[in-house]
């Protein structure tokens, strides 16, 4: 038996938004905390009690996730937790939530770089942070690199989300890794003095404002091409995705910027081989196949194609510099953002 099973009471206790499965009796049942919506996990969780006879029940999370699994400590009901983006993971690492975990299955088929060496997290889908472009203003054989960026040549032209964002201290903590902090710090310079305005918004924004002309040059994430291309309930979004050429950078050198959404078992878990098994379904092809097809996002393990509409963004060299390497260097980007200003806007 579960130490506690997850309750809607309990759950609007938690704060975490409401309770998507219902609970069911008997001892196969996962409590999973999740930063990742419904229409995508929901699926898998269905395919995985077909397979296994596990219930999942699934808290759906938008913030404060961390802060209440440690409020909740060893008793916290959540086995495993599931979310975006290395620094998120990171931070749970960190916190010395997750369990140190080893999987045969899981050290085969995804890479090295999309997990932690310590097993606390695993990579589950990949998403590269690409350059948006426009197709009218900028050349369709133009290539670029995230250095080429600063370069003075794109003076004004460049939209950014806050440099503050996750997706982004990522990305910046990666150039950190390869050219250590001070180069970073005088590309980071270049790229503010090239921006066209402000930090706003989120990446689809940035496609939006290529579509207004606000500028020709953005940094997004690869999926809300395909997202935004297919959005029937927003139809708009499709005439900014149709604006915008996707670039992956680094293709003659190091590679685009990877990063990760993933899942780690917690130390509260009751039982981790249990949880571990989810993550090990997760990976597997069925799984990736079902990530990738709804999320637009690439698969880690090998022999699973990307859906259509991302499939027709190309092939690319991804760069393969390891994940939790460059977590080590996430602070020391955040911090970079804040001293040269990045977030107030085009400097003169
Ligand atoms: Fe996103």
């Amino acid at each position: 038996m579960k130490k506690m099973l997850l309750t809607s009471a309990l759950v609007a206790s938690l704060g975490l938004g409401s309770l998507s499965a219902q609970v069911a009796a008997g001892s196969h049942e996962l409590n999973l905390y999740s930063y990742r919506q419904p229409f995508l996990i929901q699926p898998l969780m269905d395919k995985f009690k077909d397979e296994s006879g596990t219930q999942v029940n699934v808290v759906y999370a938008k913030k404060g996730m961390l802060e209440r699994i440690k409020a909740e400590g060893p008793n916290s009901p959540a086995d495993l937790v599931l979310t975006v983006d290395i620094g998120r993971l990171n931070d749970m690492a960190e916190a010395d939530v997750l369990a140190e975990t080893s999987s045969e299955v899981l050290e085969e088929t995804i890479p090295t770089h999309l997990r932690d060496p310590q097993g606390r997290w695993y990579g589950l889908t990949q998403r590269s942070r690409v350059i948006y472009v426009s197709k009218d203003r900028i050349p369709a054989d133009e290539t670029f690199t995230y250095e080429s960026l600063a370069d003075p040549k794109y003076k004004g032209r460049i939209c950014s989300r806050s440099g503050k964002h996750v997706y982004n201290v990522s990305l910046i903590a990666s150039l950190i890794a390869h050219h250590g902090e001070a180069r970073t710090r005088e590309w980071l310079e270049g790229v503010r003095a090239n921006l066209a305005r402000k930090p706003q918004g989120n990446d689809r924004a940035q496609a939006k404002a290529i579509f207004v002309g606000a500028c020709d040059i953005a940094i997004g994430n690869s999926y809300y091409y395909g997202k935004m291309s297919t959005n029937e309930e927003k139809p708009e979004e499709k005439q900014w995705a149709e604006a915008i050429r996707v670039v992956f950078p680094n293709q003659e050198d190091r590679g685009a910027h990877m990063n990760i959404s993933g899942a780690g078992v917690l130390k509260s878990a009751e039982d981790k081989e249990a949880a571990l098994g989810l993550i090990e379904f997760l990976a597997s092809p069925a799984a990736q196949e079902i990530y990738a097809q709804q999320n637009f996002e690439y698969p880690v393990i090998e022999g699973v194609s990307a859906d259509s509409v991302t499939a027709k963004l190309g092939t690319f060299k991804p760069d393969t510099v390891g994940l939790a390497e460059v977590a080590k260097y996430r602070a020391a980007a955040s911090k970079l953002v804040d001293e040269v200003g990045f977030d107030k806007g085009p400097s003169s």
